[in-house]
């Protein structure tokens, strides 16, 4: 038995003993370390220093990453908000030409709510800006189309430019409404400038050629030509300053001088200065204004101007023994000027028309002038932050009014 036992305890007895020397390396290892940490970080073992940088490089590439992403983040959000308020129309269309992304204006320009994922032609709903985008797909070149949308009354212009990278396109979409207008504008403006100096000077050629082929010397014809003359050139004279009014006031050169002043006074002084006129065309001035209205801020000259203006055409239009009466009275927004007369009348059809420049009714009609004088008044009524508009009904007479806010 004791045979037996003699190697057990042997083998227990290592087995103690090897247990134990672990424990104690363990422990002085363990030991050592905590001594190192505490005594001497410096010198850390080089495995638990690689550890530390990897750690270390670990967080400043999260912190970068997150940097990145923050800027990304901001990037995203200034270029949405680009496209966003842009005025321009921006769509993204994919390989097959379904719209991935459109910005409201690119939505306001072709009036659809919600173009994402319809057709680059459900969309667009016009066959040569179609045509256009078809191109570019073909060729995957850039393509550019204008048209004029009359039922909106619209001038588009699209640039198509293809994506590299995903066979799809960018559509870019400009509204030139304005530009086309401002364009047209331009061109009836020179045209009418043009129109209207041509019958004066022609008549001024006539007349300087009677008069040098010997009316010059007829005692009754030549002074009578020469009147003739100077009536063409009075004519010239004002609308060239008419022209010039006209231009400084829409350019915004005009200053406004502001005084206050009562209506009563601004009616009664136009009056006064068109009193002789419309005595002499056999008329009757009249103002009819309460004394107590309260002043307004003004520039006295110029609404005085629009007043003149205004009773210098129903002195025009209307038959001796009418009458002519200017009113004002106090509104919710202001103080309302009125000029009534009881002449010819507008047709309903131009009652808008004549604040537009060079238009007149009926250009036979007698005493008709530039068709500037009202174009000229509404940019000084607008320049008060007024309005201006005119009532009648044809052989009726006529009033036009303009609001002036206190
Ligand atoms: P004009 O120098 O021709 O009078 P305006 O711009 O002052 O130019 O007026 C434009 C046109 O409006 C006139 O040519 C005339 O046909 C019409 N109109 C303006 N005021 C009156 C009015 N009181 N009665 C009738 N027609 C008027």
């Amino acid at each position: 038995m004791n045979s037996y036992f003699a190697p057990l305890i042997l083998i227990l007895l290592v087995l103690a003993i090897w247990f134990a020397w672990r424990y104690y390396d363990l422990k002085r290892r363990i030991d050592g370390y905590t001594n190192l940490i505490r005594n001497q970080p410096a010198n850390l073992p080089t495995r638990l220093k690689g550890l530390e940088d990897l750690s270390g490089g670990i967080a400043s590439l999260k912190s970068s990453l997150e940097f990145q992403l923050s800027t990304l983040d901001s990037e995203t959000y200034r270029l949405s908000t680009v496209l966003e308020q842009l005025t321009d129309g921006v769509l993204i269309a994919d390989s097959n030409g379904q719209v991935q992304f459109a910005n409201p204006a690119a939505c306001k320009l072709f009036d659809t709510k919600n173009p994402l994922k319809h057709s680059v032609a459900e969309v667009v709903r016009n066959h040569q800006l179609i045509e256009a985008w078809r191109r570019c797909q073909q060729t995957r070149e850039t393509q550019s189309e204008s048209v004029e949308l009359p039922v909106r009354r619209q001038f588009l212009q699209l640039v198509i430019i293809p994506d590299t990278h995903e066979g799809g396109s960018l559509l870019l979409v400009q509204d030139l409404t304005r530009v086309r207008r401002l364009e047209t504008v331009r061109r009836d403006f020179i045209s009418n400038v043009s129109h209207e100096l041509r019958t004066p000077l022609a008549s001024l050629k006539a007349l300087t050629e009677t008069l040098q082929n010997g009316a010059l010397s007829d005692p009754t014809a030549g002074p009578r030509f020469l009147g003739r003359i100077s009536t063409e050139v009075d004519a010239l004279s004002q609308m060239a300053q008419e022209l010039l009014d006209l231009s400084r006031i829409e350019s915004g050169q005009v200053e406004l001088i502001r005084s206050q002043l009562t209506p009563k006074i601004l009616l009664s002084t136009a009056a006064d200065r068109m009193k002789m006129q419309t005595e002499r065309a056999g008329l009757k001035l009249t103002v009819e204004c309460d004394d107590r209205l309260p002043y307004f801020n003004i520039d006295k000259s110029r609404l005085e101007q629009v007043l003149v203006n205004l009773i210098h055409n129903s002195v025009k239009f209307t038959k001796p023994g009418g009458q002519i009466t200017l009113e004002a009275k106090s509104v919710p927004d202001g103080i309302r000027c009125a000029v009534k007369d009881t002449g010819v009348g507008i047709p309903s059809e131009s009652l808008t028309r004549i604040f537009e420049r060079f238009y007149r009714v009926d250009r036979s009609r007698t005493g008709s002038g530039t068709g500037l004088g009202l174009s000229i008044s509404k940019h000084i009524v607008e320049a008060h932050g007024g309005k201006i508009w005119a009532e009648s009904e044809e052989g009726n007479g006529s009033t036009i009014f303009f609001e002036i806010p206190i």
